[in-house]
This record gives C-alpha cells, structure tokens and sequence, in this order.
C-alpha cells in the first residue's frame, strides 16, 4: 500500500535554495519510481531574506505548516549583514528546534577507505559512527540569559531529567537499529566531563539508569577532551555517542573535518514527534548565486529523512531508498570526476547533483 507524506521545505538563505532545489528533484523521483510511498512538497517561507522583506523571520503560518507535515527539510538560514535589532543572528533553525522539542541532534559521521579526508585511515579501517548533540538545553540554555558586568561574566549550564531520559533513550534506540542491521556493535558512549561538574555527574548517572533498560547493548562513558583525541586517533573505535549540546556542537564540527569538509556532512533534529533535516553546514553567503555549491551534504540530509520515516511508519520502501540516496553519494564521492569546488573538483552543483541522480537509478 501507498503511504503519503508531507513534506515541509524551507529553501532559506543564501546556497540554502540552490542545494534544495536538485535534492528536492531527487525526491521527486525516487517517489515517482516506488509503489511504497509518495511524497508531497509544500515551501514554507522564512529566513533572514524573509525577515529583511517582511520583519518577519519565521511566520507563525509557516510554523504551523510545518509542525503539521510528516517531516521538515531545510536548507540553510541566516545571513551576515541581516539581524535583528539587538544585533543576534536570524536563525529559526533554533526556533524549530524549541518549538518541536527536538533535542536529538543527530550527526553521523561517515568516511569510506579511499575517500578524501585529513586522515591516513588504515587500509582495512572505515568510520562508520553517529554523534547526538542534545540540542535544548546544556550550555547553549544559556542564550540571553548570561550576566555581564564590567568585572565577570556568567553563563549557566542547565541539564534536566526529562530531556536527559529521552535523549539516553534515542541512543540506546539508535545503537540497537545499528546493531539489527549490522552497522555497528551496540554500544554507546556517554560523553562528559563528570570528573570536573557536578552537571556532567548527574547526566551521566541519568544515562546509566536508562542503560539497565538495554541489557543487550554496552554502555561506557569518556571525557570531552579524551573523546576529541581519540575521534582523531581511532575514530573506527566508536558506534554512538551521546553528549551535551556545546560539547556536540564542537565534535560535531570536528567529525565534519574528518568527513572532508562541511560539504559531506549531514544532520537531523529529531523530537518524540517531528524532525528536521539539515546539512550541518550554514548558507555560505561568499559562495552563494554561483552555482558551486556541494549539494552532497543536504542530499545526504533527506536521505536521513527517508531513514526516520521509514523506521517511524515502518515502510521498507523508504528505508531501501535512504539507503540507495546515500550509496549513491558515497559511489559519486569516490569516483572523484563530478566533485565541486570545496572537494577539489570544478563540478557545478548541478553536475554534482545530476551524478547522483544517474547513480540511483543506475544501482
Ligand atoms: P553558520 O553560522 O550558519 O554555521 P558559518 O559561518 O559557520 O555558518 P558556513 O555557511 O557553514 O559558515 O560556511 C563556512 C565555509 O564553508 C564557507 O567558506 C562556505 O563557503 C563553505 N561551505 C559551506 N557549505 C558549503 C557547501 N555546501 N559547498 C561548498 N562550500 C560550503
Ligand atoms: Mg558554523
């Protein structure tokens, strides 16, 4: 049976419309081409360009629009030169994310033998682990609410239960899917840094209480610091990591290096109920109009969204063609002849996203 989905798009800012239009093509045609789902797009407005024509950054409409559809795709949104009054970034991104509750940041972190990267990866080895940022609270809670004076400045780190409990809970969930399908061992990592706050105590205590739920997968603990060495000097070593939200933040960039640049990395956002889907990188203003944006990154994004909706209303169609987006990335990476610029090829995105187009239905 045919399952229909809806899908919000935001194109944002910047490259955010040129990496979303060929991925949105994508998806229109895997849907075209399977009897097991159909997907609808609606573009939603909003973004700093939005915001410089209206005032208004993310239109109650448009939240509401997308609160209703079955998945969120965006692009990019904000721009250097546009900000609010106060002179803080526009970023709705951040909205959504409170708005949906969606503390999973999701950031798998992917590296074939052979593939570009800053690492001499051992023939035999290949990184295959996922990063989840909790995306709330932790030390970004703190936003607007720091305290300056002429002598000091204080920022608070806030953990709670709640979020704590459902985010050890996504890991866990995630760990075993990545077991069933035999992508990884079963086992996460909380990161932390318990010895030095009491913050990072609780929240590691919080994920061995939820650990004893998942008798069947490992559970262990490292230091930030030491998790940073160790994602430079045995990166294959890791299945899923779990950490607090400036943490992630950090390793998050710090695997997108190791990836080869932010033009491979992809993200998801993912709430008890809705997600959204986003390349981890920003709306690269310098580049933008141009046509040399690396498309790779959001197409490795939706392909994220098929995973999440397929798992979510079991349909086997979706999880086959999230796999299928993704090998067909990863096969026009390694062959190296349609690359874009931050790659070190001279593909435009077109040519980029048209070479893996042929590579999908060619598989
Ligand atoms: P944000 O604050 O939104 O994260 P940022 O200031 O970190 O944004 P990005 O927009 O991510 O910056 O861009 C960082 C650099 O990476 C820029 O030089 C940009 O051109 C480059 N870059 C980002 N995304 C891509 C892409 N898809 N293709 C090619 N280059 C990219
Ligand atoms: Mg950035």
């Amino acid at each position: 049976m045919t399952q229909t989905f809806e899908i919000a798009v935001f194109e944002g800012d910047g490259i955010g419309p040129e990496i979303m239009t060929p991925t949105v093509t994508l998806l229109s045609s895997l849907s075209e081409a399977s009897r097991g789902y159909d997907l609808r797009f609606s573009t939603l407005p909003a973004g700093a360009a939005h915001y410089a024509k209206t005032g208004e950054s993310l239109p109650e409409s448009s939240l509401k629009s997308a609160g209703a559809a079955d998945a969120i795709l965006l692009s990019a949104m904000g721009l250097p030169d546009v900000r609010y009054p106060d002179g803080t970034e526009i970023s709705p991104q951040i909205e959504l994310r409170k708005a949906y509750g969606l503390f999973a940041g999701v950031r798998p972190v992917r590296l074939k033998p052979g593939q570009a990267s800053p690492l001499n990866l051992p023939d035999n080895r290949e990184i295959d682990f996922v990063l989840i940022r909790e995306s709330t609270e932790g030390l970004f809670y703190s936003q607007g609410r720091g305290e300056v004076t002429q002598e000091a400045a204080t920022e608070t780190l806030r953990i709670t239960r709640d979020v704590s409990e459902k985010l050890f809970r996504f890991a866990f969930d995630l760990a075993q899917g990545r077991k069933s399908t035999g992508r990884g061992p079963g086992r996460v990592t909380c990161v932390d840094k318990a010895n030095v706050f009491r913050a990072f105590a609780f929240f590691r205590q919080i994920f061995d209480d939820i650990a004893k739920d998942f008798p069947d997968l490992i559970a262990d603990h490292a230091y930030v610091d030491a998790t940073a060495l160790w994602m430079v000097q045995k990166p294959w070593d890791f299945d899923v990591l779990v950490t607090e939200n400036m943490f992630g933040d950090i390793l998050s960039d710090l695997g997108a290096g190791l990836m080869g640049g932010l033009g491979l990395a992809p993200s998801a956002d993912i709430g008890l109920h809705q997600a959204v889907f986003q390349p981890c990188h920003g709306s690269a203003p310098d580049i933008a109009g141009r046509g040399v944006a690396n498309p790779h990154a959001m197409i490795l994004s939706a392909a994220m969204m098929l995973d999440w909706l397929g798992l979510k209303h079991n349909n086997a169609a979706l999880l086959e063609d999230g796999r299928r987006l993704r090998e067909a990335v990863e096969n026009v990476v390694a062959r190296g002849d349609r690359l874009t610029r931050d790659l070190g090829g001279s593909a435009s995105t077109e040519e980029a996203a048209s070479a893996v187009m042929r590579a999908v239905f060619a598989a």
